[in-house]
């Protein structure tokens, strides 16, 4: 690797994608915004032959963890790939640019009447890329699976400029999905510049219900029963008594009862048949039907805007079906503990878990004895990662990126 100065790598950035689209950042570096797949490969070259460091960026809404290597750094923004490159609504696949939002993509999408499914709208304000570059609980929906699961193929350059596609055929026709190592792999193994997507036709009606269920023990079960009997539901959320109380501040459950809101999708057969296979869980476990009026309002803050009692949460904690009970109680026991009150609810339902978000008041060090409780009883705290598996990311890097440009710094 040559040493150059920072100046001819400057140049060198504004040779590739043109001076107005290169600007100093405060930390020896700078950020630059290609127009298109080749002219990311053609930076990331120039920056690797500089021994720089490359970041991606998309919307930015995650701040980054950059190792201080002492090296000149060239972030590279996605702003300028907003393009929607295929739309075929034949097989219900969009080619797309890393650097359209989700929201973006989907006000493109509504007027043909498809769309890029049942996930938060929170979830949708990022960039594609960073949609599909980083794993987080939110980017799933019980009725469509993780957002991966939509990922049909991509496109990336890797650490030496190469351009990688992944849909080179339809994938009955092809070997490993190397779109899979590229999912959730936060800019270390290459920068996605599109993707193909598989999309939906919107809903012909949604549905929403709600519940009333002995405790948070029955709730937990009734979803995971309905789950085992294949119901798809677009959204679902449980809250406990507390928690109720505080975001339907008229409706009072039985202390240690719980509320179930669910929302189901599609033809209007089949959102019924999934409503029902809900309602029959319910039943089973104890519980009956409730004021639907809860449900709506439910529905309407997570897709309509409208506001959420606050304040956020204090605590998020994903666990697998198995583990959310012991999870909820061993938060509330250790909140209990250090003289705190907790509330709850629990959502982002898929066959793989849920996220359980508590909320604190009052109490010394409970953030702390909560997290240990949480710990112990099997959950995983947002934003954890299985570390586990660091030595085998590490070898992949050093076979994709032996001089370590990709996002150092991030990961192993
Ligand atoms: C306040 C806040 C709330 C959030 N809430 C939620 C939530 O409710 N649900 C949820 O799922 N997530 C949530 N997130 C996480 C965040 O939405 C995700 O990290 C998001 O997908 C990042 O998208 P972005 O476009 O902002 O990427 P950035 O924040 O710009 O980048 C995130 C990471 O991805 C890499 N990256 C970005 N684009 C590419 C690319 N094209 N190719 C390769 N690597 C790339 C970056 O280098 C960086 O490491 C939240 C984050 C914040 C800060």
């Amino acid at each position: 690797m040559t040493a150059h100065p920072a100046g001819a790598l400057e140049r060198e950035l504004a040779i590739a994608v043109g001076a107005e689209h290169v600007e100093p950042t405060g930390d020896a570096g700078w950020r630059v915004a290609p127009g298109s797949a080749a002219e990311v490969a053609e930076v990331i070259r120039r920056a690797g032959s500089h021994g720089a460091a490359v970041h991606p960026v998309g919307t930015g809404s995650r701040a980054m963890k950059i190792a201080n290597t002492g090296r000149p750094r060239v972030y590279i923004a996605t702003r300028r790939l907003d393009q929607v490159l295929q739309l075929d609504e034949m097989s219900l696949l969009v080619h797309v640019q890393a650097g359209l939002t989700g929201l973006e993509l989907e006000r493109i999408l509504a007027p043909r009447n498809l769309s890029i499914g049942d996930y938060p709208p929170v979830v949708l304000t990022s960039s594609l890329g960073g949609i599909i570059s980083v794993r987080t609980p939110g980017k799933s929906s019980a009725r469509h699976g993780f957002f991966e699961e939509a990922v049909v193929g991509v496109s990336a350059v890797l650490a030496d400029g190469r351009t990688v596609h992944t849909r080179v055929a339809p994938r009955r026709a092809t070997g490993p999905d190397l779109a899979r190592a590229l999912c959730g792999s936060e800019g270390t193994i290459g920068f996605v510049t599109s993707a193909v997507l598989r999309i939906h036709h919107k809903p012909e009606s949604r549905l929403v219900a709600s519940y009333q269920l002995p405790s948070v023990d029955a709730a937990v079960s009734a979803v995971y029963l309905a789950l085992r009997e294949e119901a798809a539901p677009s959204g679902l959320r449980i809250y406990d008594a507390d928690e109720a109380a505080r975001h339907f501040d008229a409706q009072s459950l039985p202390p240690g009862a719980a509320l179930l809101c669910a929302a189901t999708a599609g033809p209007t057969d089949l959102a019924t048949c999934d409503r029902d296979l809900i309602t029959s869980a319910v039943i089973a476990e104890g519980g009956r039907r409730g004021d639907d009026a809860l449900a709506e309002v439910w529905w309407r803050r997570l897709h309509a805007g409208e506001p959420t009692p606050g304040p956020a949460p204090s605590l998020q904690v994903m666990a697998t079906p198995g583990r959310l009970r012991p999870v909820y109680h061993a938060v509330r026991n250790a909140a209990a503990a250090a003289g705190a009150t907790c509330r709850a609810h629990i959502s982002r339902f898929d066959a793989d878990g849920a996220v359980a978000f508590f909320t604190f008041t009052g109490g010394d060090h409970v953030a702390a004895a909560a997290e240990r409780a949480a710990e112990t009883a099997g959950g995983w705290l947002v934003g954890a990662r299985a570390v586990k598996l660091d030595a085998y990311l590490r070898a992949l890097r050093d076979v994709l990126d032996p001089r370590g440009i990709m996002n150092p710094g991030s990961f192993a």
